[in-house]
């Protein structure tokens, strides 16, 4: 999976990195806020490692702006032994989890795993949206009991976008997604899947933020 890692110290960040490379991950490393939020919004990270010092703020604000925009993807906060408070507000901003420097690094890759099993389980596949009644398990929309069909690939774009509700998703990785089918995309694809999903589902239900991706109204259809 990809991971991004907000840690500005550079030993600790690059043994980090290369132990989470070691155990089979893409790492994205960032040493402050700034270059990380830019990150957090054009890739779909699995899962991210906050250290809550940084050179250009605090991690927690970071964590409580991305849960802000129903950025639900796990994080997992990395604190100092003496900073108590530190892991009460990282678990009240909507940490996943925490590790206390310095800690063991097979610790970390595993509590990644845990993490990202835990988040990917997704207890309750069943979702309203508006008069929709979508099933992600089972890949089943109905409006008022009446199925609505979706071939594989608007699915797919659907899907890009429920797993973030709300916030936004960049056009290339929905693009990566329709990759995904092996064949090749006209360079426009996005816009036409979006397109047909919003005729399909309701034509308020998807937002474009123009030149940096799209977004569900969860209020919307
Ligand atoms: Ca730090």
């Amino acid at each position: 999976m990809r991971v991004l890692l907000i840690e500005d110290e550079p030993i600790l960040g690059q043994a980090i990195r290369d132990h989470v490379v070691a155990a089979g991950h893409a790492v994205d490393w960032m040493q402050r806020l700034e270059d990380a939020e830019i990150a957090l919004r054009s890739v779909d990270y699995a899962l991210v490692l906050l250290d809550l010092h940084l050179p250009d703020g605090s991690g927690l604000d970071l964590l409580r702006a991305i849960r802000r925009r129903k950025d639900l993807r796990p994080v997992i906060i990395l604190t100092a032994r003496d900073q108590i408070r530190d892991r009460i507000d990282g678990l009240n901003a909507g940490a996943d989890d925490y590790l206390v420097k310095p800690f063991d690094l097979d610790e970390l890759t595993a509590r990644i795993g845990a993490v990202a099993r835990r988040a990917a389980a997704n207890p309750n596949p069943l979702l309203t949206l508006g008069t929709l009644e979508i099933d992600q398990a089972a890949r089943l929309v109905r409006r008022g009991g009446q199925r609505i069909e979706l071939t594989q690939r608007e699915w797919a774009v659907l899907d890009q976008l429920l797993r973030r509700p709300g916030a936004i998703v960049s056009r290339e990785r929905i693009e990566e997604e329709l990759y995904a089918f092996g064949s090749e995309i006209e360079s426009n694809a996005v816009e036409v899947y979006v397109s047909r999903l919003r005729k399909k589902l309701g034509k308020d239900l998807i937002a474009t933020q123009r030149g940096i991706g799209y977004r569900l109204i969860m209020e919307a259809a």
